[in-house]
C-alpha cells in the first residue's frame, strides 16, 4: 500500500515510444520507479481518440491496430519543429495518422474524436502523455504532484526544449527544469561523485531504445555537466531488430507453406509481437520459440530462433552502432582510453552482443548496467527534481546541475562582424550585456541580427532572429544602446535591448524555426570555425581596417564642418575624404586586400593629423 507524501516533485523521461516517471523517496533514501495502472514501469507515449473517449498509454497502444489513423505516437519527433522541416516530412510518410501544416508552419496532428475532426499540436499530445505520467505518480503517492523535471535528448535545440516545457505547462505541471537525457543517466549512476584526481570525468552514454539510438560524451568537472559531443541515428533501435526477425520468419513460412504472409497486416502484426518477445528472450537464453496458432489460412506456425542467428541477422546494424560510437569520440577529439565510464541506457542495450561489442571497443572496460536501462533517465530526473524542489532534507545527493552553452551567441555589428555577447562553453543560466553603437548620426532605429556560432563573420553563423529597437533619440553616431542576452537553465534565450536615456526597450525570446541548432549542426559549425580560423582572422582584420578608415573619415568630415581650417588644408582634406569615401562606397571593397585600407588610413592621417594639431 502506497504511503502518503507531501510536496513531491517527480522526474519524467518523456520518450519517443515509452515514458517513465520516478520519484525520490526521502525516507528510503532511494529512487522509486513508479508503475502504472497496468503494473508496467514504462508507459507507451501514445494517445488514441475514439468515438467516445480519449485513451493514453497502454490503453491507447493496445487498440492501435484497430484504430491506426486516430492513434498518435512519436509526438516527440515533431515537437518544436516546423511542418516544412525535411525531418518532419520524412517521418510523416511513416505514420498512419495524418499531419498537416497549421499556423506559422506548425505541424498539426489530425484525428477524428467523437465524430469530429480535431487538430492537435505535438505539445498538446505530449501534454496528454505528461498528464498520464502525473496521474500515475499521484495514484502511487496519494497526493498531488505539480512539480517535475522533464528530460530531452542532448541534441534538442532551444525551440524543442521550449515546446517540451510548454507541453508540461499545458499539463498543469510546474516544469522545474528541462535536462538532457545523458546528463540524467550520469546522475542516476552518481558518476559525479567519482571524480578522478584531475577533477574531470569523461562519461560515454550509449542509449539504444526502441526507435532511436543516441550516444553522448559527457564531461563532468566540479558541478558542471558538459555534453562534448553527440551522435546517433533517429531511426535505429529495437524495432529494426524486430523487423529483421520478422523477415526471417516470413521467408521461413513461405519456404515451408508456399504462402507469402507479408501482405497480410494482421498476420504481420501477430508475428511482430511474437518476434519482439523472442528477441527479449534471446537476451537471457540461447534459443527462443515463436508459437502462433492458426497463423494464416488455418496453418499453425511453430518455430524457433537461436541467439547466434539473431546476431547474424542484425550484425550490420550492431556494427553501425559501433561506428556511431567511434564517430562521437572522433567529434569530441577524445581517445577511447580517456573514457572513464560507459553507461548503458535504453531497452535494446540489454542485447548481449551489443554489450559484448561495446565492451570490446572500450578494451574490456566494465559497463555501467546496474540500473535498469529503461529507467536510468527517469531515475536521474527524479534525483534532480528532489534537489530542485528542496524537499529533500539531507538524503538526496548534493549536486547542483550546471550546463554550458554549446555555441557562442552574439549580434551582427558593422561590417558583418560577429560581436559575441555570451561565449561558447559559458555555464548557464547566464545574463550578459553589451553596449552597441549607432553607426550613423541621428539613427532612429537599431536593427540587429542575432546569431549563434564560432565564425568571425556573422553571416557565416546560424541566424537565430532579427531584432529592432526604435525611438533612439537624435544623437551623433556612436550613441550607446545596451543589449542583454539572458540564457535560462533550460537553454532558452531571451534578448532585451534598451536605450538608457529614454528607457525604450524591446524583448524577444528565441523559439522560431531558425532557432537553435541540433547538436550535429553545432559540432559541424565548431569544426568549420576551426577550419576557417585563419580565413576568419583575416576577415576580422580587414573589417577592423575598414571600420577604422570609416571612423577616421567621419572625424575628418566633422572637422570640416566644425573647425576653422584654412582653405589650403580644406582642399587637401576634401580630396582625402573623397578618395577614402570612393573606396569605402565601392561595392567590391570586400575583394580588396587589407593593405589598401591601411594605406588609405595612413595617407589620411598624414593629411589630417597636422591639421588637427593646428586647429586644436
Ligand atoms: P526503450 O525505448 O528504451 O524503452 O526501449 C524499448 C526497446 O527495448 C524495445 O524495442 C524493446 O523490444 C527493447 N528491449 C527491452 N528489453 C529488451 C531485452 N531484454 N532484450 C532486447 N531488447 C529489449
Amino acid at each position: 500500500m502506497a504511503r502518503k507524501h507531501e510536496g513531491h516533485a517527480v522526474g519524467i523521461d518523456l520518450g519517443t515510444t515509452y515514458s517513465c516517471v520516478a520519484v525520490w523517496q526521502e525516507q528510503q533514501c532511494r529512487v522509486e520507479i513508479i508503475h502504472n495502472d497496468q503494473g508496467n514501469r514504462t508507459t507507451p507515449s501514445s494517445v488514441a481518440f475514439t468515438e467516445n473517449q480519449r485513451l493514453i498509454g497502454d490503453a491507447a497502444k493496445n487498440q492501435a491496430a484497430a484504430n491506426p489513423t486516430n492513434t498518435v505516437f512519436d509526438a516527440k519527433r515533431l515537437i518544436g519543429r516546423k511542418y516544412s522541416d525535411p525531418i518532419v516530412k520524412n517521418d510523416i510518410l511513416m505514420w498512419p495518422f495524418k499531419v498537416t501544416a497549421g499556423a506559422d508552419d506548425k505541424p498539426m496532428i489530425v484525428v477524428t474524436y467523437k465524430d469530429q475532426e480535431k487538430h492537435f499540436s505535438a505539445e498538446e499530445i505530449s501534454s496528454m502523455v505528461l498528464t498520464k505520467m502525473q496521474e500515475i505518480a499521484e495514484a502511487f503517492l496519494e497526493s498531488p504532484v505539480c512539480n517535475a523535471v522533464i528530460t530531452v535528448p542532448a541534441y534538442f535545440n532551444g525551440s524543442q526544449r521550449k515546446a517540451t516545457r510548454d507541453a508540461g505547462a499545458i499539463a498543469g505541471l510546474n516544469v522545474m527544469r528541462i535536462i538532457s537525457e545523458p546528463t540524467a543517466a550520469a546522475i542516476a549512476y552518481g558518476l559525479y561523485k567519482r571524480l578522478d584526481c584531475t577533477g574531470e570525468r569523461n562519461i560515454f552514454i550509449f542509449d539504444l531504445g526502441g526507435g532511436t539510438f543516441d550516444v553522448s560524451l559527457l564531461t563532468i568537472k566540479g558541478k558542471v555537466f558538459q555534453v562534448k559531443a553527440t551522435a546517433g541515428n533517429t531511426h535505429l533501435g529495437g524495432e529494426d531488430f524486430d523487423n529483421r526477425v520478422v523477415s526471417y520468419f516470413v521467408k521461413e513460412f513461405e519456404r515451408k507453406n508456399k504462402v507469402d504472409i507479408s501482405v497480410n497486416a494482421r498476420a504481420l502484426r501477430r508475428l511482430r509481437t511474437a518476434c519482439e518477445k523472442a528477441k527479449r528472450t534471446l537476451s537471457y537464453a540461447v534459443t527462443a520459440t515463436v508459437e502462433l496458432d492458426a497463423f494464416f489460412a488455418g496453418i499453425d506456425f511453430y518455430s524457433s530462433i537461436t541467439r547466434a542467428r539473431f546476431e547474424e541477422l542484425n550484425s550490420d546494424l550492431f556494427r553501425e552502432c559501433l561506428e556511431t560510437v567511434d564517430q562521437c569520440l572522433t567529434d569530441a577529439k577524445m581517445d577511447k582510453a580517456s573514457v572513464h565510464d560507459v553507461v548503458l541506457v535504453g531497452g535494446s542495450s540489454r542485447i548481449p552482443k551489443v554489450q559484448e561489442l561495446l565492451q570490446e571497443f572500450f578494451k574490456g572496460k566494465e559497463l555501467c548496467k546496474s540500473i535498469n536501462p529503461d529507467e536510468a533517465v527517469a531515475y536521474g530526473a527524479a534525483v534532480t527534481a528532489a534537489l530542485l524542489n528542496g524537499s529533500t532534507k539531507s538524503t538526496a545527493p548534493d549536486l547542483v546541475l550546471q550546463d554550458v552553452t554549446p555555441l557562442s551567441l552574439g549580434v551582427q555589428t558593422k561590417g558583418d562582424v560577429m560581436t559575441v555577447v555570451i561565449p561558447r562553453n559559458t555555464t548557464i543560466p547566464v545574463k550578459k550585456s553589451q553596449n552597441l553603437c549607432t553607426i550613423i548620426d541621428d539613427q532612429f532605429e537599431m536593427v540587429q541580427d542575432i546569431y549563434e556560432g564560432e565564425r568571425t563573420r556573422a553571416s557565416d553563423n546560424n541566424l537565430l532572429s532579427g531584432f529592432s529597437l526604435c525611438g533612439i533619440p537624435p544623437a551623433p553616431k556612436g550613441h550607446l544602446v545596451s543589449i542583454c542576452f539572458e540564457l535560462d537553465a533550460d537553454g532558452i534565450l531571451c534578448v532585451t535591448s534598451e536605450e538608457k536615456t529614454t528607457g525604450n526597450k524591446n524583448q524577444i525570446t528565441i523559439t522560431n524555426d531558425k532557432g537553435k541548432l541540433p547538436q550535429e549542426e553545432i559540432e559541424r559549425l565548431v569544426e568549420e570555425a576551426e577550419r576557417y580560423k585563419v580565413e576568419d582572422e583575416k576577415f576580422l582584420k580587414k573589417a577592423n581596417a575598414i571600420r577604422s578608415l570609416d571612423d577616421y573619415v567621419y572625424d575628418m568630415e566633422k572637422a570640416l564642418i566644425r573647425s576653422k581650417i584654412c582653405p589650403e588644408d580644406k582642399k587637401q582634406l576634401n580630396s582625402a575624404i573623397d578618395r577614402a569615401r570612393t573606396l569605402l562606397d565601392d561595392g567590391d571593397k570586400e575583394k580588396k586586400e587589407i593593405h589598401v585600407f591601411v594605406e588609405y588610413l595612413n595617407e589620411a592621417k598624414l593629411i589630417f593629423e597636422p591639421i588637427k594639431a593646428k586647429t586644436g
